[in-house]
């Protein structure tokens, strides 16, 4: 029951008048909601795991066909389906990794393995990955000097590759630029792409979990969910990630702080 009174003047107090209602409905769609959020935070969680036996077993399998192809002649056209299916077996991979770090961030069993790394080095090494997917899309890295980190190496290779991917999708074909620099003790990276651009008001809400600005767009895959994981790997580094954004062009940055560089 939800009561609530107020006192009444006339001119006087003269009492006060109330009301008694029944809330048990609320209540009952209130515990509801929690349980459909229960319900589908575990879903996430075995989807994934379910998802990663049969992708594991078909990426094997491909791998062994292709080796034995390159023993006798091979067809000209298997060669095609098997890079196709290996990509797709890829995009799957990526799909099932993403949805094992949410369920992580949501049991709050994200971990970090910090180490010492040169972050260029590792912006060097990222590039030809996203490079080799879109070789019409030119990548430019700019910087001012080597930058000694402490943070997880992979995590952060992990955002650089998400911010990238979404540079070169969302840029139309046009050149996309790195950038890493040190602002005080704190290191900055931003990618910029002449894209599409994110309006104004979706800007606050493209680090949500399933936020899409295009979301019911046919032309661009993807499940919102990078972005997201962005945010938490950065949030759980200390640092800061965000968007500068207008037509034709679009800075996705984030910060490592003092802590992380050496
Ligand atoms: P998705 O897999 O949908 O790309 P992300 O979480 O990486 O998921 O991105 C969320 C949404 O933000 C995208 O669906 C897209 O609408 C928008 N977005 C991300 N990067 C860019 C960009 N560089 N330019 C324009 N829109 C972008």
């Amino acid at each position: 029951m939800l009561d609530s009174a107020q006192p009444l003047f006339n001119p006087d107090f003269s009492g006060y008048i109330g009301a008694m209602t029944d809330i048990t409905e609320q209540e009952l769609a209130q515990q509801a909601i929690e349980e459909l959020a229960r319900k589908k935070d575990e879903f996430f969680s075995i989807a994934s795991h379910e998802l990663k036996t049969p992708i594991t077993t078909i990426k094997a399998s491909l791998q062994v066909i292709q080796r034995m192809l390159d023993q006798p002649v091979p067809e000209p056209q298997t060669m095609s389906f098997i890079t196709k299916a290996n990509k797709q077996a890829a995009k799957l991979t990526g799909i099932v990794n993403d949805l094992l770090d949410i369920s992580r961030i949501q049991s709050g069993q994200l971990q970090l393995d910090p180490s010492l790394f040169l972050l260029n080095e590792l912006v060097q090494e990222s590039i030809p990955a996203i490079a080799m997917k879109s070789p019409d899309v030119s990548i430019r890295f700019e910087h001012s000097g080597e930058l000694q980190v402490f943070a997880d190496a992979a995590r952060i290779e992990q955002v650089l590759l998400n911010l990238l991917d979404n540079a070169v999708k969302y840029g139309a074909g046009q050149p996309v630029l790195v950038r890493t620099g040190k602002v005080g003790k704190q290191v900055n990276i931003s990618v910029t792409d002449h894209g599409i651009g994110i309006p104004p008001d979706k800007q606050a809400r493209i680090f949500e979990r399933f936020f899409r600005v295009h979301e019911n767009s046919q032309h661009y895959s993807g499940l919102g969910t990078g972005l997201f994981i962005c945010a938490e790997i950065i949030r759980r580094h200390n640092g800061e990630i965000g968007v500068v954004s207008k037509p034709g062009e679009t800075t996705f940055w984030f910060t490592l702080p003092d802590a992380a560089v050496a």
